[in-house]
């Protein structure tokens, strides 16, 4: 056996995860959600390490999956308001349940006799884990342009675009983008009389919204398993189930619809494949961790977390609010919202929120910055700043309103940023054609985004978005899509010899 230095090992990934964007205290208003609870944390880590070795493959050779499994999909299950013929899934994220529900209800529409290419309705607003889906399952894709000014979806323009080769409408409980909670009960409704399917997207609403409770106290309108025409709902346990990434629930009402949703060969040499999700071969560690995690906290447990989170967000709501020159985009529901310029106030006194994100980054809070887009029917939405609010923001309120105030003075009366500059400085015909992966690379340094191969640091965004977004917003899709793929492939190309 070679030997190793195991120290050694683990103090250089130490001094990496040292260079990481903070996974706790509250500084990262995205990505992350701290429960701030440390023996939360010990208890995910420490049922981690107990099925480290176990295949999730076979849940009928390690039994310890089936039964993880079936608990935390009660838990969701009575959660969610299901009966007992929701049935469900342990997925390994949000974009893996996403995409289980668009495969099962396009084979579930192509079994009822639907031929052709099916069609995926939802509002602009939806996660782009549907774009990806309808892209690798080759759905076509019909999004429904959504209120430039509140990011609400008017759900007769959904009801109009249902027909005979629509498969699945997806509707969020809440949308990701601004947090609005989608006309739940009037689409389903519609989609039930077509004979349709309607997934509702509660991946980052699914184990919070059953806690929330609107400013005024009232409760929300019904978006769960009690809307009859709710066939599918996917709800992430690695964001307000406060697990580690990797485990997200699918349920889906009917057994035989849910079964649509497995891939099954004997017609193969080796042993037969019976598969619920994308993988074969999966770890368990999320699983057995958001297990433990459903166990210690339960119905209560999350319920005080979301109400913290709920203080925290009222409390934020109303900071930005209080800014001159930003707004509050729509009718938040849940602990997130985005954040936009108020174009009521005169120029002078108007706060970009880009640059206010940039400010506030210098002052150590990660803010997440969403560029504007031009709708199908030729309203533009603008670029926002997004901000998901966890347990641990409560105790942080102080600070971060200071931070989000000065930020707003610094930049107070000073315009979004131009992209033409950059644009400029392009090579002409650049959106002409494919762009090979050496040109693209060529563009990322004209542009001041590549980072020098043998430097590791190289691969860090710039300290100021807003240029970089203005960006993006400016060029074509096609092209930033693609410098994007550039960028983020080079930075784990290992360095050249
Ligand atoms: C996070 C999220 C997803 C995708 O989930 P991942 O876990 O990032 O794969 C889908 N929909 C919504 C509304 C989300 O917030």
């Amino acid at each position: 056996m070679v030997g190793f230095d195991s120290t050694a090992i683990l103090a250089r990934l130490t001094a990496l995860r040292a260079a990481d964007a903070p996974t706790h205290g509250g500084h990262v208003l995205s990505y992350v959600y701290d429960s701030g609870v440390a023996a939360i944390d010990q208890l995910a880590a420490d049922a981690i390490r107990l099925v480290q070795p176990v295949n999730g493959l076979d849940p009928t050779t390690f039994t310890s999956v089936a039964v993880m499994e079936r608990e935390v999909l009660g838990f969701a299950r009575e959660l969610l308001n299901g009966g007992d013929d929701v049935v469900g899934t342990v997925t390994t994220g949000g974009t893996e349940s996403c995409l289980l529900a668009v495969k099962t209800a396009r084979d579930v529409w192509r079994s009822a006799g639907g031929e052709g290419r099916a069609r995926l309705v939802a509002p602009v607003s939806v996660h782009a884990a549907f774009q990806k889906a309808a892209h690798y399952f080759d759905l076509a894709l019909d999004l429904v342009p959504i209120d430039q000014e509140t990011g609400a979806v008017d759900p007769a323009a959904i009801i109009d675009r249902l027909g005979p080769d629509v498969a699945l409408v997806v509707v969020s409980a809440p949308s990701y983008p601004y947090a609005t909670l989608d006309p739940v009960t009037a689409v389903a409704a519609a989609c039930d009389e077509a004979g349709i399917a309607c997934h509702v997207d509660a991946c980052i609403g699914g184990w919070i919204l059953p806690f929330w409770r609107r400013p005024d106290g009232s409760p929300l309108p019904l978006w769960d398993f009690r809307v009859a025409g709710v066939t599918s709902i996917s709800a992430d346990l690695h964001k307000f189930g406060y697990a580690p990434k990797g485990a997200s629930v699918l349920l889906q009402r009917g057994r035989d619809r849910q079964r649509a949703q497995y891939f099954a060969t004997t017609g193969w040499p080796g042993y037969p494949v019976v598969n619920p999700t994308m993988l074969g071969s999966k770890s368990a560690g999320a699983l057995a961790a958001s297990w433990a995690i459903v166990q210690a906290l339960g119905a209560r447990g999350f319920a005080e977390l979301a109400e913290s989170c709920g203080r925290a967000t009222r409390a934020l709501a109303d900071i930005i609010g209080d800014i001159d020159g930003l707004r509050v985009v729509g009718d938040p529901v849940g602990p997130l919202l985005a954040v936009a310029v108020d174009e009521s106030v005169p120029e002078h006194r108007r706060v970009d929120p880009h640059h206010w994100a940039d400010r506030a980054r210098r002052r150590g809070w990660l803010l997440q910055l969403q560029p504007g887009l031009a709708q199908a029917d030729g309203t533009h939405l603008p670029h926002t700043t997004h901000l998901t609010i966890t347990p641990v923001t409560e105790e942080l309120l102080d600070e971060l309103e200071a931070a989000l105030r000065a930020s707003a003075d610094d930049v107070r009366g000073e315009p979004a940023a131009d992209p033409s500059a950059v644009l400029g400085a392009l090579p002409a015909g650049l959106v002409d054609g494919p762009l090979d992966s050496d040109t693209a690379a060529g563009i990322l340094q004209a542009i001041g985004l590549a980072g020098d191969s043998d430097d590791p640091s190289g691969a860090r965004l710039p300290d100021d978005m807003a240029p970089f977004l203005a960006l993006i917003e400016a060029l074509p899709h096609e092209v930033t899509e693609r410098l994007l793929v550039e960028l983020l492939a080079r930075i784990v190309e290992p360095p050249s010899r």
